[in-house]
């Protein structure tokens, strides 16, 4: 894939890169070994004055970086300015709380000292998707950095002016020493890095057989990795949940980027004494969606990323359509230029079409109804995924057999699943495995080191 910005609204080409050389490449490895030198020495304070640095650059560009977002990858402009914003507060966070989460913990044992400490591993790998171009960074970036590790970023081909942008704010908030450096490269040469020694872990936000080709690179060289991939998720809606409010956030959640979002609710699964008032909602919220130009703050979807996400989603819906999916809405390009597809929904659908179990990455919605509480169970874990999950109910018995039964790495009970710096964030199955965010995110990078004096 050429290293390139590409305007998904128009199909113009903004700017192209070529990637880097082998020399290039080793010397960017350099510099993030020196850097780690410096960053493993700084204090928590030090460390932490520096990434609310980066917090408050990031809050004074938002809408700047913004419109970068935007031009490449075509989320709607107020969704990126967000998404800016939150990366912000994932710095504050961990500024504030990475020396209480890396602090050492005593453990009684029979030694006269006892206790584990967290160190930092060094150079750590981030290879990212586009769908949130700053948020995947920064969640992965701002834990790291408070940790003393440092950072290498292959970001996606199509959002290289996102990936240099970030480089610059993590050096002017003072990480200055190459803690955090950009190679813009293709997928094929993330390999060789792996199989570098200088580089000692890796990070993957993306898609199946890239994650697996990442960890497999990883574990050759015997290299820890974190998994953050696909998600195919339920949105479970039972009789007692407050129906304006499910239809509602079952819409936003469908079409958080455009629909291409890992947690975006894909599965709506539908009590079946509700189904027909929840269709007849949901389907007339999906038809009012205004998609057009994501500048423009009255677009509710923008277009897709690039022309293959519309080709392949285009042949889910056909290909589910044709296995005897009825098509409620949708189900077509719009416009002739762009990467534009229209808010789509479908049901009957049966256990052989595409959208039965597949993600789908874009604004396609698919509905299923079923008798019970265990079927609905049954049919939320029917995928090989297991991210998030979302499910509406007043039943305080039901949502607990929900959050115990559903096999996902979240569950929101009346709300939408989103991820919270505050909060772990990853997933089981093929989603993934290791988690970001929160205390067990900034550990995922750390010698978790046991320490016994057994006198002294
Ligand atoms: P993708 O093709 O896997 O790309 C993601 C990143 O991996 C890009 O930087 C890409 O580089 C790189 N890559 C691709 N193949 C590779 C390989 N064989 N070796 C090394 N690197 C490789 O993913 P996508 O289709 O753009 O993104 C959508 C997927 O990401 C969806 O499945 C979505 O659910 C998932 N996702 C998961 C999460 C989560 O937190 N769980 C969050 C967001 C997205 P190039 O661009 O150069 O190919």
């Amino acid at each position: 894939m050429p290293i390139a910005s590409v305007n998904p609204a128009t199909g113009e080409t903004i700017a192209t890169f070529e990637a880097l050389g082998a020399a290039d490449v080793e010397q960017k490895l350099r510099h993030a070994v020196s850097a780690f030198e410096i960053n493993r020495g700084r204090s928590f304070a030090d460390r932490a004055k520096r990434l609310r640095n980066v917090a408050a650059l990031l809050e004074d560009r938002a809408p700047d970086l913004a419109r970068t977002i935007t031009l490449e990858m075509g989320k709607p402009l107020q969704a990126a300015i967000a998404e800016v914003r939150k990366c912000a507060t994932v710095c504050r966070h961990y500024a504030k709380h990475a020396e209480a989460y890396l602090a050492p913990e005593k453990v009684s044992t029979d030694a006269q000292e006892s206790y584990v400490r967290f160190d930092p591993l060094g150079v750590v790998l981030a290879v990212m998707p586009w769908n949130f171009p700053y948020w995947q960074v920064f969640r992965f970036a701002a834990p790291a950095l408070m940790a003393g590790n440092v950072g290498l970023l292959k970001h996606a081909s199509n959002v290289p002016q996102s990936a240099l942008a970030i480089e610059d704010i993590i050096r002017e908030g003072g990480f200055d020493g190459g803690e955090f450096q950009t190679l813009l490269i293709g997928s094929d040469q993330v390999a060789a890095l792996l199989d570098d020694e200088r580089v000692k872990a890796a990070t993957l936000t993306g898609s199946e057989p890239a994650g697996a080709s990442v960890a497999s690179a990883a574990a050759r060289r015997i290299k820890k990795s974190v998994l953050e991939l696909g998600g195919s998720d339920p949105f479970v809606v039972m009789p007692s949940a407050d129906l304006e409010a499910a239809v509602e956030t079952a819409v936003k959640a469908r079409i958080v980027s455009n629909g291409q979002s890992c947690i975006a609710a894909k599965r709506f699964i539908v009590h079946e004494e509700i189904a027909d008032e929840f269709e007849k909602r949901f389907v007339a919220a999906m038809a009012a969606l205004t998609v057009g130009d994501p500048m423009d703050e009255a677009t509710d979807v923008g277009p897709l990323a690039t022309p293959q996400i519309v080709d392949d989603l285009d042949k889910q819906v056909r290909e589910s359509v044709a296995a005897g999916a009825t098509l409620l809405l949708g189900g077509k390009r719009l416009r002739d230029r762009g990467n534009f597809y229209a808010p789509t929904v479908l049901r009957d659908i049966p256990p052989s079409a595409p959208v039965y179990a597949e993600e789908t990455f874009g604004p396609v919605a698919s509905i299923f109804r079923v008798a019970d509480a265990d079927s609905a169970v049954k049919m939320a874990n029917v995928t090989t995924f297991g991210l998030g999950a979302s499910v509406w109910t007043n039943d305080r018995e039901e949502a607990d057999r929900f959050i115990e039964q559903i096999e996902s790495g979240q569950v929101f009970v009346n709300a939408m699943v989103a991820s919270d710096p505050r909060m772990p964030f990853g997933g089981v199955k093929h989603s993934g495995f290791g988690r970001e965010l929160g205390v067990y995110g900034i550990r995922e990078f750390t010698n978790i080191k046991t320490v016994w004096i057994a006198k002294l």
